[in-house]
Order: C-alpha cells, then structure tokens, then sequence
C-alpha cells in the first residue's frame, strides 16, 4: 500500500511531507477572504491487508498517542425515537472524546505523523475545540503546541489549552485572524501547522468515525433481530451504511473527513454507495449552505451566532466541501440560534445526551426535515462536542 497526497481539483500527486500542504498550481488561484484553493487529500494505492473492521491510516500505529480516540458510542435513543417517529435513529456520541470533541480524530493523526516524522512542535489557529484537542492529545504525546485562540473563546476551552499545557496566545480578533496568524508563525518558524482544511491530515483522521458508523449499525440491525425474534431470517451483514447523516458544519472539515470515509469504503467494497450526507449550519455563520444554494462562494458575511464553534466568516475548507457536497447530492439544512438552544435542550432532557451549542445543529437540522424522510431511513446525527464545553452558551438556552 502506497501512500500521498492528491490534488481533488487538478488531480496532481506529491509525496506526504510535513511541509507540503497544498496543491501549488491550484493555490495560486487563492482569492483574499475566500476559501482555501488547492486543498489535498490523502491517497492510497495498491492494497489494504488490514482486518475488517481495520481503517487505513497514513501513520503506522505504533506511532499514535497513547489514549483513546475514536470508537465513540452509538447512541439509541429510544424516547426520541417513539416521539419523532423514526425507530432507526442513532446519536454518533463524539462529546466523550477524550478532550471532549470531535476534533480529536484530527488531532490524534497529526500527533502520530509528528511523532513518525521526528517533529516536536505543532501549531494551529482555533475556535475553542480544535485549541483544547490539539493539547490535550499533545500533552499525551509529548509535543510542544501553541495555539492562537480569539480572546472571545469559551473559557471552558482556554482552561482546557492550559492545563494541558500548550502555548496559549490570545488573539484581539475573529477566528480568521486567528488563522492568518498561526500560519504566518508556521511558515516564519517551520513548525507544522495543524491548521483545518490546510494540512491535508485533519480531513483525514475524521474519516475514522465513518468507519465506526458502519460497524456499528451492523451490530445494532443484529440486536435489533435479535429482540424482535427475527436473527434466524437475516442475511448476516458486516456493514450496514446508514441512508442519512447529519453533520454539523463550520470550515466544512469535519463533513469532507465523513465523506472521505465513506469514499474508502466504498473502494474497500464494504458498503455500496456514499449515503445522503446533510450539511447543518447556523443561520449567521451559513456560507457552504449559501454557496451549494448560489453555486459557488461570494463575498463573505460576518459571521453571527451563539454556536461559536461553527462560527467562522471564511469556511476554510469551503471549496472542497461544495465540491463532495455537489457531487455526492449532499443537503443543506439551515438552523437559528433560538432553534439550536431549543435542540440541544430537548437531546439533554430526552436523551441524557448533552452537547454544545454547535454540536446541536445536527440535531435541529435533523428536526427541522425530519418530515421529507422516510420513518424506515437509518439516521445517524453526529453530536460533536460536551455540552460543558459552553456553559455561557447552555446557561442563554435555559433563560437564565
Ligand atoms: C469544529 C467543530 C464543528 C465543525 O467542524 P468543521 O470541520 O469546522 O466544519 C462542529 N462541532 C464542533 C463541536 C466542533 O468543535
């Protein structure tokens, strides 16, 4: 099995160096305050002699952290699913990660490659959660990070930055000020840069909870057999691929990384088609929802919303999200802030689940289409923060 990086747009190949981020043809066409050109993907070739339920990876495992990324619960919540109807509903549960989000999949992959490289610094830009992660698997690996974080970022999340024990530097300024930044320190310096969307490893290590999906909604159609007194009839399955997923979207990694692992299964020939993929955004920070809708990205809009982790002017990932989101026929589901708190409210009270502002836009996106679904789909939403992430955030939902 041969590894590198591929160019989506233009389809040039390079070699997986730490400093190579983006294609540099396609880069060159980058526009100011619009998203990032050129953005690579991780390849492969040849073939996979993992088990079954193996993800392929581009770091060896002996070089990952020590702690437990990934292999996050499934989620059947019953109360829910007598009340909106849909007995095949499932919460992807990624708030228990170890730091508490989603973005530990990408954090724990660049940590490996650092650590295979012989790297020892890495740095990145961050609303909260990709800050936190990055120093929380950083401390278990042994890297020196420093973040560049917005002063206006949960506390929960600075707190978190220091007591793992990264280089916090506060930025006076928006997410995207962040960014520019981090990578003016990367590139004066030579420290690898975890920046989303441009280090192409970020995409890839989000694809693993794909894998997960199909895995595990293989088990449940067998207990669900299994209690029904049916397991004898069934045609024994190892992948069951889930017909919708609803993602919560900011720069549109994490969504491209869902993608990614669904592409790789297909070429695996575990499962047989890429399901419908549901991109949820918040009203005031909807730019990819604009752009599938206007066929491409304009001007940017200030972004506006109490889901801070999705709140971004500039999705850096942007181009590339559109661009599976096209052509796989994607949707776009858009949410308000009052419609958000009221979610992550009711998954709380009638799941037990409880998740961040952001995380919950999957969830009101969810509702909010629920009607033009079939009641017999299989529906995973992904839920991609703890809710103690933003105690602010909950506190405005309650009225208090
Ligand atoms: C980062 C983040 C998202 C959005 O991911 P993008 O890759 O920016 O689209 C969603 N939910 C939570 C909790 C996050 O931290």
């Amino acid at each position: 099995m041969r590894w590198f990086y591929r160019c989506p747009g233009c389809g040039a190949e390079y070699a997986m160096e730490p400093d190579r981020y983006l294609c540099d043809p396609c880069a060159a066409r980058q526009r100011a305050d619009r998203p990032l050109e050129g953005v690579l993907e991780c390849a492969w070739d040849g073939k996979f002699d993992g088990g079954p339920d193996d993800v392929p990876l581009p770091v060896a495992r002996e070089f990952l952290p020590p702690l437990p990324v990934g292999n996050t619960p499934l989620w059947e919540p019953n109360r829910l699913r007598e009340e909106t109807g849909f007995p095949r509903l499932f919460f992807k549960d990624d708030t228990c990660e170890p730091t508490g989000s989603f973005k530990d999949r990408a954090s724990y992959l660049v940590a490996g490659f650092a650590k295979e490289r012989g790297i020892t610094e890495i740095a990145l830009a961050s609303t909260g959660n990709a800050a936190s992660s990055m120093s929380g698997i950083g401390a278990a690996a042994g890297l020196k990070i420093t973040v560049f974080l917005p002063k206006k970022a949960p506390v929960a999340k600075r707190v978190q930055v220091l007591q793992y024990g990264a280089e916090l530097r506060e930025v006076d300024g928006t997410y995207d000020v962040a960014f520019d930044q981090s990578l003016a320190y990367s590139k004066a310096t030579g420290v690898l840069s975890r920046n989303t969307a441009y280090n192409p490893l970020t995409i890839e290590g989000k694809k693993t909870v794909s894998f997960e999906m199909v895995r595990d909604l293989a088990h449940a159609r067998e207990h669900e057999a299994k209690r029904s007194g049916h397991l004898a009839e069934l045609p024994k399955k190892d992948y069951v691929s889930p017909d919708h997923v609803f993602v919560p979207v900011g720069d549109g990694v994490i969504i491209a990384g869902v993608y990614k692992g669904f592409e790789d299964l297909v070429k695996l020939g575990r499962i047989q088609k890429v399901p419908t993929i549901w991109c949820c955004q918040a009203e005031g920070s909807s730019a990819i929802a604009r752009a599938m809708a206007e066929g491409g990205f304009g001007k940017p809009v200030a972004s506006d919303t109490i889901a801070d982790s999705i709140s971004v002017d500039v999705p850096r990932n942007g181009a590339h999200a559109l661009s599976k989101l096209t052509k796989y026929k994607g949707k776009a589901v858009v949410v308000t802030d009052a419609e958000i708190l009221a979610a992550q409210k009711e998954l709380a009270a009638k799941s037990g689940l409880f998740s961040e502002p952001s995380s919950c836009a999957s969830w009101a996106g969810f509702q909010k289409v629920k009607n033009s679904l079939r009641p017999d789909e299989t529906i995973v939403v992904m839920l991609t923060g703890s809710g103690l992430k933003d105690i602010a955030g909950a506190l405005k939902g309650l009225g208090l």
